[in-house]
């Protein structure tokens, strides 16, 4: 027997409409270089069917990918909703990618346009030439500078959105593309996320739930986390979707500048990833903070210390919130429930060190990672981190490499290796993938020891994320020397200067006789990372 009930699809354009029908007045605030921009849903609702209309002008294909290479402000938000609620896919550009990168993920998604800040343009204009389907480019001044790029149509945000009369909305299709996101990890090129409207519909759902973030009308929400990563963790729909009033950073992220925000807009809720949370606190100090109400943050693990430091300074401890690119990416939210009443407060600050349970429609398991047994919630069994849901990833976009990252039932394979507690939260104790994450974007540990195993004194370099109070990881280089030859820990981060991005180079070298080997014969990282794992980085203290 089926239901009774009416089939309607879940798209964005609900998101959209409800913030122009429902809460017009409501504002969105942007941080310029200059002083800051404010207007309200209303106006921004109708800056945004323009904006469609203009891609209709551009001649941008009906599923066309639109591109944005932009901080956080207003502008990137009417993209956020011009490009998918027309029917196009909105591809957002990780500005801290490498240039290569970017050729790579622009080429491989086929961009048509790319909306870039006037501030950005020193890092993406010099990139044209490599772009393969890259029509248009339309500056979005920000007060900031940088030159015109060449060899292609630059148009101005503003005329030309100025030029077009408000397009009407109608995509039916809950399936359809919204838009595209790229992560990179391990080895390769970045690897593709295509979301629908139907997975960040209910992904919003979601980060609505007052079990999980709860972002409602009342809330002031300041998304740090960029809009380039992980769909700024669903607060930028979120807000939409619920009326909250918008506080967009834009390009001047500096900790006294939020903390700043976070006072003369009452923000109630922050998000940012740890390395965030640690710089503004300081800048907190003697101001009004008491419109905060939750100050989510993942994408690396949140030190217990961080959290404990917000609750002593501001009587509000960090909400830790687990999850990917490919999850959307909330998938996990340490909220305290009552099954917990009772804990002495040291151990709620465990569980605030957690990453929390699973939000409402995602499912995690953790399974052995040489027999793939679905391991019990005992506190203790640990396994690579499983999640399947209607907003995780089911593969990558046209990538041969999504087999490796999916089980034979479908469910993800996130990389990270957890235990699960009997109450449902996850504790994240370890990660398969060789990445190391400094300040919530990725370094290849794989790449960059690939690079230091090409200097001729060098045997073999094995690279791990060693804890950095700051950054939360940053590299370390375990390097075995040639018989017979001498090296020093300058002339390795010499030879690999230039080699690769300055943010990448290890802050440490030690020289090891022999990297630990697995019974294959592969690196055992696990082993390096147990041995270094209270190893105090020189640069800690910075
Ligand atoms: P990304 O796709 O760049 O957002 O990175 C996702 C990865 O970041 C996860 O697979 C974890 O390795 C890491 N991560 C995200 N949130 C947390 C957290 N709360 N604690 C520990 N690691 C996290």
């Amino acid at each position: 027997m089926q239901g009774t009930m009416q089939d309607r699809p879940l798209t964005l354009n609900h998101l959209f409409e409800r913030a122009e029908r429902l809460n017009p007045t409501k504002e969105v605030v942007t941080a310029t270089a200059t002083g800051v921009d404010r207007y309200t849903y209303g106006e921004w609702a109708d800056r945004t069917r323009r904006l469609a209309a203009a891609l209709d002008s551009l001649g941008i294909s009906p599923d066309g990918r639109v591109a944005t290479f932009a901080w956080n402000t207003g502008r990137h938000l009417e993209l956020y909703f011009a490009a998918p609620c027309s029917g196009r896919v909105l591809h957002t550009l990780n500005i801290r990618l490498f240039p290569e990168q970017v050729t790579y993920i622009v080429n491989h998604a086929e961009d048509e346009v790319i909306f870039v800040d006037r501030s950005l343009l020193g890092l993406l204009a010099p990139l044209m030439p490599t772009f393969r389907t890259v029509r248009h480019v339309v500056v979005m001044e920000d007060g900031g500078q940088g030159p015109d790029p060449e060899g292609v149509e630059v148009l101005d945000y503003e005329e030309l959105i100025g030029a077009q009369a408000p397009a009407e909305f109608g995509v039916d299709d809950e399936y359809r593309a919204a838009s595209m996101c790229y992560t990179s990890g391990t080895t390769g090129n970045p690897k593709g996320v295509v979301y629908t409207h139907r997975s960040t519909f209910l992904h919003t759902m979601g980060a609505m739930l007052a079990d999980s973030v709860g972002v409602c009308e009342s809330d002031v929400v300041l998304p740090v986390v960029p809009m380039f990563h992980a769909n700024a963790w669903g607060l930028a729909h979120a807000g939409v979707a619920s009326g909250a009033k918008l506080v967009m950073p834009g390009p001047n992220m500096v900790p006294v500048k939020l903390a700043e925000m976070i006072e003369s807009e009452d923000v109630t809720l922050a998000a940012g990833v740890p390395t965030i949370w640690m710089g503004v606190l300081p800048e907190l100090a003697g101001r009004d903070t008491s419109s905060l109400r939750a100050i989510p943050c993942g994408g690396s693990a949140v030190p217990k210390a961080l959290s404990e430091a917000y609750r002593a300074q501001i009587g509000l401890p960090i909400l830790q919130a687990w999850g990917m690119t490919e999850t959307s990416p909330v998938a996990s939210v340490a909220n305290v429930t009552t099954v917990l009443e009772g804990l002495p407060e040291d151990e709620l600050a465990d569980v605030r060190a957690s990453q929390g349970r699973p939000v409402l429609g995602v499912e995690l398991r953790i399974a052995d990672q040489a027999t793939g047994e679905i391991l019990p919630w005992d506190g203790q069994s640990r396994g690579e981190l499983q999640a399947a849901g209607p907003w995780i990833a089911a593969g990558y976009y046209d990538d041969p490499r999504s087999p490796e990252s999916f089980t034979d039932d479908g469910w993800l394979k996130t990389g990270d290796v957890a235990v699960m507690t009997p109450e449902g939260y996850v504790r994240i104790v370890d990660r398969t993938k060789d990445v190391v994450k400094s300040g919530g974007e990725w370094i290849s540990s794989v790449e960059l020891e690939n690079e230091i195993m090409a200097h001729p004194k060098v045997a073999e370099a094995a690279v791990i994320g060693v804890p950095h109070p700051k950054w939360a990881e940053r590299p370390l280089a375990c390097v075995v020397v040639k018989p017979g030859e001498e090296l020093t820990k300058e002339e390795v981060v010499e030879f690999l200067d230039g080699r690769v991005a300055k943010w990448w180079l290890p802050d440490d070298v030690v020289f090891i006789d022999e990297v630990p080997k697995t019974s294959v014969g592969k690196f055992s990282k696990k082993d390096l990372r147990d041995r270094f794992d209270d190893y105090t980085l020189p640069t800690a203290g910075d």
